[in-house]
């Protein structure tokens, strides 16, 4: 049986949504756009949300608004997408990474402080496959070193932990709206922050550092435009929105079939020798983006091809970034340097969740995954 390793969300009112958009005036940003920033707002409890082209730049944005720039350091996890990263050099700062946990594979809080040093400007913690990093102690690390915190919460946009969900406790929380993500739409991103003049800030550099958009150039009389800061082009147009504007309603339904799916795999690996699932953190609401499974590193590459095979679509979320050859050489990292990410990277596998897989399908992912651990 063929199983996709992704089907997309989009049903017939969004696409009539689009259209709607693509019969009227505005295609860039305007009403669509400042609708869905005011239902993301409300769906994560925040003060203000900036729409993007991609989580990308709200981390690279995000990290210029807050002073990141030559000469400093960021403190971030290797066992992440290598934008969270180049988001990092972009702005000449050096990337400084810490383990992480062996079992969450979250940037380990507790290995913080020794990382820190007369340069370093930012932590930038991600919350992998869903489960948010321990906020509440990187918080007070950041608040007692004096710190700026951006999160990549590319992952977590339903997450929260010990009460605390992205944004609360940062200076922004970043959004990912990229084709698989939980909610998406092609290529698309967000920022959020209870930071008013940071918002301020974010919306003018999204676009050029301008200080109008262009719907509010267009309406109201005629008012010439200033250029208040060296800004870039990362705004979310009205078409993407559109896309996002009735799907964001029904996340919690989509993180119910989720939540299925991935009891379902934890049930169907439990007596399967060779397969380990990831416990989850306790005291957290996981927002189930990735569903990965570890098998011993020898084997690894062998199971995804052996899947491959069989049709059943996999990933590797992630092989760590300080082993990756730009990283390795511009920062002179190397293996051994952090061991959990390491064992994590290479023996990892991401399999199919989302909540258009059905119960045969992950029946058939998991008998396909024991037949080729036990063949190997
Ligand atoms: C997808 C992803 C990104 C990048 O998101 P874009 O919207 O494609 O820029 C960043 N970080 C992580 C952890 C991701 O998974």
């Amino acid at each position: 049986m063929k199983v996709e390793f992704f089907k997309h969300n989009i049903e017939e009112a969004d696409i009539e949504r689009v259209c709607r958009v693509l019969r009227g005036l505005f295609l860039t940003t305007g009403p669509e756009t400042a609708l869905f920033e005011e239902k993301l707002k409300v769906f994560l409890g925040m003060e203000h949300a900036i729409a993007l082209s991609s989580a990308t730049g709200a981390l690279h944005m995000a990290l210029e608004a807050l002073g990141v720039g030559s000469g400093h350091e960021v403190i971030t996890t290797p066992l992440t997408f290598a934008s969270t990263v180049t988001s990092i050099c972009h702005q000449g700062a050096v990337p400084i990474f810490v383990d992480v946990e062996e079992d969450s594979g979250n940037l380990d809080a507790s290995l913080i402080e020794q990382a820190i040093s007369p340069r370093t400007r930012a932590i930038l913690p991600v919350h992998l496959y869903g489960q948010m990093c321990d906020m509440k102690a990187i918080h007070a690390i950041a608040t007692q070193r004096d710190l700026r915190v951006v999160e990549d919460a590319a992952h977590a946009l339903e997450a929260e932990r010990d009460g605390v969900k992205p944004g609360a406790l940062s200076d922004a929380a970043c959004f990912s709206f990229y084709a698989t993500k939980n909610l998406g739409c092609g290529e698309g991103g967000a920022a959020a922050t209870r930071d008013e003049a940071l918002a301020g800030v974010l919306r003018r550099m999204r676009l050029h550092g301008l200080s109008k958009d262009a719907s509010s150039r267009y309406t109201g009389g005629y008012r010439h435009y200033d250029v208040e800061s060296c800004g870039w082009k990362y705004n979310m147009d009205d078409i993407h929105a559109a896309l996002l504007v009735e799907q964001i309603d029904r996340l919690e339904g989509y993180l119910k079939r989720r939540q299925e799916i991935s009891d379902r795999y934890v049930r169907g690996f439990q007596n399967v020798t060779g397969v380990v699932c990831p416990r989850g953190i306790s005291n957290a609401r996981n927002a189930l983006h990735l569903f990965t499974i570890r098998v011993d590193s020898a084997i690894r590459d062998q199971v995804l091809l052996d899947l491959q095979a069989k049709e059943i679509g996999v990933s590797v979320n992630f092989r760590p970034l300080h082993l990756m050859s730009h990283f390795k050489k511009t920062y002179g990292l190397k293996e051994g340097m952090f061991p959990n990410a390491e064992r994590i990277g290479a023996s990892t596998i991401t399999l199919p969740l989302y909540p258009k897989l059905r119960d045969d399908e992950v029946d058939a992912v998991i008998e396909a995954v024991r037949e080729a651990v036990r063949k190997v």
